[in-house]
């Protein structure tokens, strides 16, 4: 028989659904076309670009001139931020983000304090959610934008991006959210949020890597990241990823369209997972907000063990989970999110995120339920600072 092997890494990447790779298929060998190209071969090409352009303004309550496909969710992180901070310096200098943000975000508010700008890091409360009070406070004069992520990564904490875009309105400044991990678990209307500028990801909703979306809003100053040729109507240069750009039309209609479906299901296993844990393994906490969370995130400490050692113990029993984020495993550096809701050192190193996805089952949360404590209870075995507090007896 072979050894049963459970995904639950879906925050890191989901495998292409069978609907996205059928369509992306014929644009590799047969619809080949440069979409710039004015023959029939170009003009074809064009013509999917234009029918995934739909797609995605459907998916998002936007306009189709509101949308632009980029490299990567990072990528477009990185052109919202450096874009609209280059663009609008001449109003000021100063950007609102928070301290969980994915490195995509965090790095490039870095690389801008480098060049002369001022970047507030917004302390997030123990459950991951910002202060709309702080956020108030933290506005200046010379603020120009406010970015903060819609569903964090690690622990699945919502923000309050709609009050958070009115606050940002009222003051006549521009608003990012990052959205790439609530793409496919929350509802996403540009318009009803009210949000100015707005990233995805192909790849965390069932689409193909390297693409992603920023959608922009009409009228918004923003200057261009990647410069040459006339692509993405002047906005983005590079001759476009057709197949790709195909995979994240379809993807992101799929999202939406299951949206219902698929958040109902992944709740129900979901919390299945998290009173499984709680039930079963003594001094264990649950990271995040315990409502305002993704549907598919499930993050817990466990208190006397090693999340690395726990990784691949569970790799070895067909478990692919992963320690805080896939970025920063691999570095012995804690999580900056689970240090963030004052999680000590010891306690986010000790930490689990699995993050369900489509193809999980009952059958998959009962089976890492089956595989789990014995694991976190030979790790524990281990721990001289467990034996203390248990007095040698563990009682798992
Ligand atoms: C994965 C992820 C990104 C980066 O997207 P890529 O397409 O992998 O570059 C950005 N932000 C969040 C919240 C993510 O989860």
């Amino acid at each position: 028989m072979t050894k049963r092997r459970v995904y639950v890494d879906n925050a890191a990447t989901t495998p292409v659904h069978p609907q996205v790779m059928k369509e992306m298929l014929p644009y590799f060998t047969q619809y080949y076309g440069n979409p710039s190209s004015i023959h029939s071969f170009g003009r074809q090409a064009k013509h999917a670009m234009d029918k995934a352009r739909e797609r995605v303004a459907a998916a998002l309550g936007a306009a189709t001139d509101e949308v632009f496909f980029t490299g990567s969710g990072t990528e477009a992180d990185n052109w919202a931020v450096k874009g609209v901070a280059f663009a609008n310096k001449g109003r000021g200098n100063h950007i609102i983000t928070t301290k969980i943000e994915h490195h995509a975000l965090l790095h490039t508010c870095q690389y801008l304090e480098k060049h002369g700008f001022e970047v507030t890091y917004l302390d997030v409360d123990e459950y991951g959610r910002i202060s709309l009070k702080q956020l108030n406070e933290a506005i200046k004069d010379s603020t120009i934008l406010i970015s903060i992520m819609f569903a964090n990564n690690e622990i699945g904490t919502i923000q309050p991006v709609g009050e958070i875009a009115r606050i940002a309105k009222e003051k006549g400044i521009y608003f990012h959210t990052d959205a790439v991990q609530a793409m496919g678990n929350v509802k996403i209307d540009v318009k009803e949020i009210g949000v100015d500028l707005l990233s995805i990801s192909a790849h965390k909703i069932m689409g193909p890597k390297g693409i992603g979306v920023l959608y922009i809003r009409k009228g918004i100053r923003i200057d261009n990241l990647v410069h040459g040729g006339a692509q993405e109507r002047r906005r983005r240069s590079g001759t476009e990823n057709v197949a790709a750009v195909v995979g994240m039309g379809k993807a992101a209609q799929l999202a939406a369209e299951n949206l219902e479906q698929h958040t109902k299901r992944m709740t129900s296993l979901r919390d299945r997972l998290i009173d499984g844990i709680i039930e079963r393994i003594p001094h264990v906490k649950l990271n995040g907000h315990p409502t305002e969370r993704l549907a598919n995130n499930v993050n817990f400490s466990f208190e006397f063990v090693e999340g690395e050692a726990l990784l691949l113990s569970l790799d070895m029993a067909g478990i692919a989970a992963s320690s805080g984020s896939a970025c920063t495993s691999g570095s012995l550096d804690p999580s900056h999110v689970l240090l963030a809701i004052g999680l000590s050192h010891e306690t986010a190193h000790g930490s689990l995120r699995m993050t369900l996805g489509e193809a999980n089952t009952e059958e998959d949360i009962d089976y890492i339920l089956e595989q789990l404590p014995p694991i976190a209870n030979r790790l524990r075995e281990l721990s001289p600072l467990f034996k203390q507090c248990e007095g040698g007896k563990v009682s798992v």
